[in-house]
Formats: structure tokens, sequence, C-alpha cells
């Protein structure tokens, strides 16, 4: 599942594919959206957004269309009408008279007019995007300590997109292993230093994440991992599909467990459950 970063950069190549110039053509798949295609046709797009896995593409008009990948969304860009090859369901398609910008797979697409993006179910309910508005580490700190947050697993809490928006699954073994947390902590168990090191985390692993093409592992220890010939899925992360692998600062054996049904890891040297 694409989490924050690969949003982000899925909305920077569709940016860069379409801003700027008149979308002369456009198609969407579900009925109840078939009307905006000749309101939109024509117009231009002024800048493509993310607030966590949402995507907004704004046009010139006033209108933006949302856009959420869930679990099987996936975009494509392609020269003027080029389609890939795929067996995925074309949802969406914008197509200026260079680039074609084709969504697939997606269900959740809406079109709003820019006044109501606020009010949308998901976009009023979801906490900050690191990637794209300006939150600092004691904001974050602030949050963790709220009521609303402070006596709940950081298992759960990191997916809550309510939280933070866009972390997802890999980033949140890959967090809570930078911070030094214990996966069965809440916040209010961690001491200040534990909740800043969470809070760095949060916006570190986002961003290196985004810049860097889905890494979280150190930077300089990726390289040189993969200079030796290793695979993109053995450099990649610091403990994130890693079960039974030796911890990359200790060598203790990285566990894997279910946490709300999904897979989560971490090295329980590292992540010792005592605050
Ligand atoms: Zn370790």
């Amino acid at each position: 599942m694409p989490e924050g970063p690969e949003i982000k950069r899925a909305a920077d190549q569709v940016e860069k594919a379409l801003a700027g110039r008149p979308v002369n053509d456009l198609y969407f798949a579900f009925d109840h959206l078939k009307d905006y295609e000749s309101i939109l046709k024509g117009t231009s797009i002024e800048k493509v957004k993310t607030k966590g896995k949402a995507m907004l593409i704004h046009f010139t008009n006033g209108y933006t269309i949302y856009s959420h990948n869930q679990l099987y969304g996936k975009w494509y860009i392609r020269n003027a009408y080029n389609y890939p090859k795929t067996n995925r369901q074309l949802r969406l398609a914008l197509h200026n008279e260079k680039k074609s910008a084709l969504l697939y797979s997606a269900s959740d697409i809406e079109v709003l007019r820019d006044e109501e993006v606020p009010f949308h179910s998901f976009i009023a309910k979801a906490g900050p995007d690191l990637l794209s508005e300006p939150v600092t580490a004691e904001d974050l700190i602030s949050r963790f300590q709220s009521d609303k947050f402070r006596r709940r697993k950081w298992t759960a809490l990191l997916l809550d997109q309510t939280l933070i928006a866009g972390i997802g699954n890999y980033l949140r073994s890959e967090i809570l292993f930078s911070a030094g947390i214990h996966p069965d902590l809440r916040p209010i168990d961690c001491t200040k230093e534990q909740l800043a090191k969470a809070a760095h985390a949060c916006i570190d692993l986002m961003w290196r994440s985004y810049e860097n093409n889905g890494i979280t592992n150190d930077l300089t220890l990726a390289e040189r991992l993969k200079a030796e010939g290793a695979k993109r899925y053995q450099y990649r992360h610091w403990v994130f599909n890693r079960e039974g692998l030796p911890c990359r600062l200790c060598g203790t054996e990285i566990v894997k467990f279910k946490a709300g049904s999904r897979r989560c890891y971490y090295c329980p040297n590292c992540q010792s459950n005592e605050s």
C-alpha cells in the first residue's frame, strides 16, 4: 500500500506532467462523475497537493479532484494516450497535448469545489501532513501527549490518520525502531526523551522516504550495502521486512508480529519495553 511519501511523489509527477497546461481531455470511469468531464475540459491544473494518502488536483476554475488510492490504486504518467499494459481498471484519465496522467484501480475519487475540500470527510479528520505542512517536533509531542492519543498503543496510533496523515505500515515499524520504542508502549508510558525521539523520527523518516524513493534506512549504510550488491529490499529499511535477520545496530534477531492485523517488526534489544 502506498504511504504518504509514495503519494507525494506521485503527486509531484502528476503536477510535473500536467500543471500549467490545459487539460484537453479527461475520463471518469464512474457514472456519477461523468458530468465533470465537460466542466473540467479545457481548464488548467494549478497544483497537485497531498493530505496524507489523499491527492488533491486543483484546477484553475475552482474545482478539485480528490482521490485516495486505498490498497490498490496506482498512478501512471505516460506520453499522451499511451496506456500501460495492465489488467487494472482505468478509473481516471487526464490528458494534455503532451502527457497523460492515468489512475488505475482506485475507487475513492470525487470532484469537489475548492471551498468544500476542508470539509471532506477524510480531509476534515486527517491530522497534519508532515510533507506539506509546517509541523515541528514540539507540535507532534503535544499531539502525542493530548488526551485523545496518549493512552493508545503506538502501533495503533501511528496508523491512525487523525494523528498524522500519511504514516502507513512500513513507516510505523521504522519510526518505532528509530525512536527506540517498544511497540507495546503508549505515549503515556514514554519519557520526554522518547517522545522527542518519536516526533523527530516521524518527521525525518517521512522526509527521508519521500526524498529517497522509499528508503528509511540510514542513507550511508544503504549506499554501502547497495555498492556491495544488496538488492533494494535488503537495504531499504531498518527492521521492516527483516524478520529473523540481525538488527543493523546490535545484531539481535528482528521479530515480526501482527498489530491490528498488519505486520510489524522490531528489535527486542534496541526497543526494550521499559521507558
Ligand atoms: Zn537492535
